[in-house]
């Protein structure tokens, strides 16, 4: 690890600075040191840190995390897991991730204090240099882009935290990679498009004798004390190593979350799942905390001259699900690819890249992901498709295909039938139709 002071002693221009040694921060860095690039990761924790989050990885997180060699890492220090099991409206369902060619058929919950380090490290090793405990204030030198998309900046001025020393960082490019609250992203001239899905939610941990077992729980339906379903989900994530992991996720289109709190909604579902995993005040480890999931590229723009938004800071978390992980690791590497396009070059404008490869990536999946969050946040509707798809297995297993992004190119099966079906009906109800539909027009945040 490098301190600030021996970077700012020496007149070293990276060719990139990344702020925040997240899931995407570490990706990106990861990617842009294995191509022989000079990066410098900036964090302001140390790590090991605490980050508020499931601590579920997808098959789509597994892949990543095995193409960055850290899979058996991730397996001594996480516990793997087969599949979803729902409940929902008296039913149980329980569903093993879908065989795909490339992902694997398996998933991992593993806690971010144990997971972001790896990455950050694996990183490092491949030489990109990691400051922790630094944190970047501002942009060093921005400048305005021609085109209306980001400032530009020459690096950032950072802090040491613990001596309170600053000093300005220079590079070539600089990715902002600093989280959902993104203090960089906004300064670079980022903004939300209010009426677009937003997500909210809260977990804590518990001790548990059941712990270890190979299914992470989601629950579609929590109840109030009087027996009423309340708009949100809930999920148990079991961790191997004594502990669950409990929380609460609300999503809101426009108002669906003014009648509740997260820290009821967690409150209510405790009460619910307490009996059966051993919830109580003395398996409570600590004190829920929460955060914000900003959903399908709700964030923008993203590309300014010579900087890049990625993770959370672009808005990239998967409205069906909530899972933002394994989306900072797949922008991170595609930033990472323009990034190193334009330094081969010695080109900036290959940056635009970045857009079409997110559009590539994602613009018709976030387009059906974000029509299906704005029906459901309608709890009538949520209500009455639950109610039917927990009756139907097989439509369930599809639907899960859809939701964790794992449907195929190479074969045409259910998932991918109606996948597209849902694609050809996004493109021809524009977003806009949805709010006069379910007459929410107003954002709720
Ligand atoms: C309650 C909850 C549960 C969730 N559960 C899941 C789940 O189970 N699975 C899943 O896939 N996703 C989950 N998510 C979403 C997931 O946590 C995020 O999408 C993911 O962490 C985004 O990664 P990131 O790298 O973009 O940002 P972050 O993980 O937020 O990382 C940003 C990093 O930047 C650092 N930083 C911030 N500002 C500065 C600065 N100025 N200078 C230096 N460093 C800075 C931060 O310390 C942090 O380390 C959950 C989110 C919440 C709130």
């Amino acid at each position: 690890m490098t301190s600030l002071s021996e970077i700012v002693s020496k007149p070293t221009v990276f060719d990139c600075v990344i702020v925040g040694a997240g899931p995407s921060g570490s990706a990106c860095a990861y990617w842009l040191a294995e191509a022989g690039w000079s990066v410098c990761l900036i964090e302001k924790k140390k790590f090991p840190r605490e980050k508020t989050c499931g601590d579920g990885l997808t098959p789509r997180s597994v892949h990543q995390l095995a193409q960055m060699g850290l899979e058996p890492a991730v397996a001594a220090n996480g516990h793997r897991y087969n599949g979803l099991r729902a409940f929902g409206f008296g039913a149980t369902l329980e569903m093993n991730w879908p065989d795909h060619p490339v992902f694997p058929n398996y998933g991992y919950t593993i806690t971010r204090f144990n997971l972001d380090g790896l990455v950050a490290q694996r990183a490092e090793e491949l030489g990109a240099v990691l400051v922790n405990g630094v944190e970047a204030l501002g942009l060093v030198e921005p400048t305005q882009s021609p085109n209306g998309g980001l400032l530009g900046a020459s690096g950032v001025l950072a802090a040491e935290k613990s001596t309170g020393a600053t000093g300005e960082i220079r590079g070539r490019y600089v990715i902002v990679a600093d989280g959902q609250n993104s203090r960089l992203g906004r300064e670079l001239g980022t903004s939300r498009n209010r009426s677009w899905p937003m997500g909210m939610a809260l977990r804590g941990y518990y001790t548990s004798e059941r712990h270890d077992e190979p299914w992470i729980d989601s629950h579609l339906d929590i109840r109030d004390p009087k027996g009423d379903v309340v708009p949100g989900y809930g999920w148990i994530f079991p961790l191997g190593d004594g502990r669950v992991n409990v929380g609460v996720g609300l999503l809101s289109t426009g108002g669906a979350w003014k009648g509740v709190n997260t820290t009821k909604l967690q409150e209510y579902f405790v009460a619910q799942t307490a009996d059966a995993w051993g919830l109580n005040d003395e398996s409570c480890c600590g004190p829920a905390t929460g955060g914000r999931l900003p959903m399908g590229l709700s964030l923008g723009p993203r590309t300014g001259a010579n900087t890049l938004t990625i993770g959370d800071a672009a808005g990239t978390v998967n409205p069906f699900n909530g899972e933002g992980i394994a989306y900072g690791y797949e922008t991170g590497r595609l930033a990472a690819g323009v990034v190193g396009e334009a330094l081969l070059a010695n080109d900036a404008s290959a940056l635009a890249l970045y857009d079409e490869r997110l559009d590539q990536a994602y613009g018709d999946y976030y387009k059906v992901a974000r029509a299906f969050v704005r029906i459901i946040s309608e709890p009538r509707i949520l209500t009455a498709c639950v109610g039917v798809g927990m009756r139907v297995e097989p439509l369930m297993t599809e639907l899960l295909t859809i939701m964790a992004n794992l449907m195929r190119n190479d074969k045409l099966g259910p998932a991918e039938v109606g996948y597209r079906a849902l694609v050809r009906l996004a493109d021809v109800i524009p977003e806009r139709a949805y709010h006069l539909l379910l007459g929410d027009a107003t954002s709720a945040d």
